[in-house]
């Protein structure tokens, strides 16, 4: 059945699908690293692209080439490229895009090592960087230079939840005859589709929600185009930082119940937030799906929901922080995002602890901030665990 004519719920049961002699329901995991040739014209063919067989697990594989039709499709991209983890996917996409010389326009408060890349290993080849409040479109457009080569979005993102007008960014960058990548880990292709508002490259970090099990660590990137497509796979091949097929049947598996993981959390989501905002202890709580948060109007037109990331700012700073942490109970302390479960982290002490307190503070990750990534628990579980330790932190 071509899963292309299907809404988009029934397209994360079914996209992706492949058929083997026995019927199996689900792709099987191809553990293999190589794919015997029938006979020297056969290899030379599927060398030459002219036949359809498979090589090397590092350039391809069924149990991956699954998923990554599968999440194609979700994000209405022409291909998808699977990644051993995120970052794999971030450096992947910088690689394959940026040359000597090049400029990059980037969100400035985001996941932290995709700065490292930039500042710390692709600044050594001649690239540089400007880091800008990626919501405020003015301040985009402000740091575009006549060698600007790259915008770098992450929306929502972490862990200040703001919101960039995808739609607005990708007019201008492709005004500069240059590709947008949008990072949309924080959404899944369930609440935003960036390559429909114009981005050129949606990556993820499958580990989060499209996974959502905490038990694998993994990325993809979806191009809307052929020949950026091929400037992904082909880097992704030599840097060698392919998916594993195990890892591949597990996201694949993991995005069948996408839907339903991420509007239960949502719903758990909005009323922690309400619920939050109200409390004694805490200053704010930026919440993608309150109207209190900056960009609320736009995440309602350029989003279908509001997901389930909260920050918060607590009353008492950094020990306030640390007391939070060691009194939750059903909230694990832990990094990472995105999962069945809830987690809960203190950026200035954990993540964030190596910024000097200034810097830190400069892109907002203020002593207070608590990021808590709601899972599907029961919500009068999680308030519970949360009123208990906020009364006596
Ligand atoms: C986790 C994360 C990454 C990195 O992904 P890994 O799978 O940990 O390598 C990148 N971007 C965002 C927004 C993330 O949350």
């Amino acid at each position: 059945m071509d899963s292309k004519r299907l809404g988009f719920r029934s397209k994360l049961v079914h996209a992706g699908a492949t058929k083997d002699k026995y019927g199996s329901a689900v792709t099987p995991i191809y553990q293999t690293s190589t794919f015997g040739f029938d006979s020297a014209q056969d290899g030379a063919n599927r060398f030459a692209g002219k036949s359809e067989g498979y090589i090397y697990t590092r350039i391809g594989n069924p149990t991956i080439a699954a998923l990554e039709s599968c999440m194609a499709e979700l994000e209405d991209g022409i291909g998808a490229v699977a990644t051993s983890s995120g970052m794999g996917a971030i450096a992947t996409a910088f690689l394959a895009l940026l040359s000597k010389g090049d400029h990059v326009v980037s969100t400035a408060a985001m996941y932290g090592p995709t700065r490292t890349i930039l500042d710390k290993h692709l600044s050594r080849f001649g690239v540089s960087a400007t880091y800008v409040d990626t919501s405020d479109f003015e301040s985009v457009r402000g740091a575009m230079r006549p060698e600007t080569k790259l915008i770098y979005v992450e929306t929502p993102s972490n862990p200040l939840m703001q919101v960039t007008d995808i739609r607005a960014v990708a007019k201008l960058s492709h005004e500069h005859g240059c590709p947008l990548v949008v990072d949309s880990t924080f959404a899944s292709p369930v609440l935003q589709k960036p390559l429909t508002l114009g981005a050129d490259v949606v990556l993820h970090s499958v580990t989060k929600f499209i996974n959502g099990h905490a038990d694998v660590v993994g990325g993809i990137l979806v191009a809307r185009d052929e020949l950026t497509y091929r400037k992904l796979r082909g880097m992704m091949t030599v840097m060698g930082c392919n998916m594993d097929p195990h890892q591949a049947y597990l996201v694949h598996r993991g995005i069948k119940t996408l839907g339903l993981r991420v509007e239960r959390a949502q719903a758990n989501a909005i009323e922690i937030a309400r619920w939050l905002e109200a409390r004694p202890e805490v200053v704010w709580v930026r919440y993608v799906g309150l109207p209190s948060h900056p960009q609320h109007e736009l995440a309602r037109k350029q989003m279908t929901g509001f997901g389930s990331m909260i920050s918060f700012e607590l009353k008492g700073g950094i020990e306030a922080g640390r007391r939070l942490m060691d009194r939750v109970k059903l909230a694990m302390l832990a990094v990472s995002l995105g999962g069945v479960e809830t987690l809960i982290e203190h950026p200035a002490s954990m993540t964030h602890a190596g910024i000097p307190r200034e810097e830190r503070e400069e892109s907002g990750i203020t002593d207070g901030l608590v990021r808590y990534s709601v899972g599907i628990e029961d919500v009068s579980d999680l308030i519970e665990d949360l009123r208990h330790a906020l009364e006596g932190a």
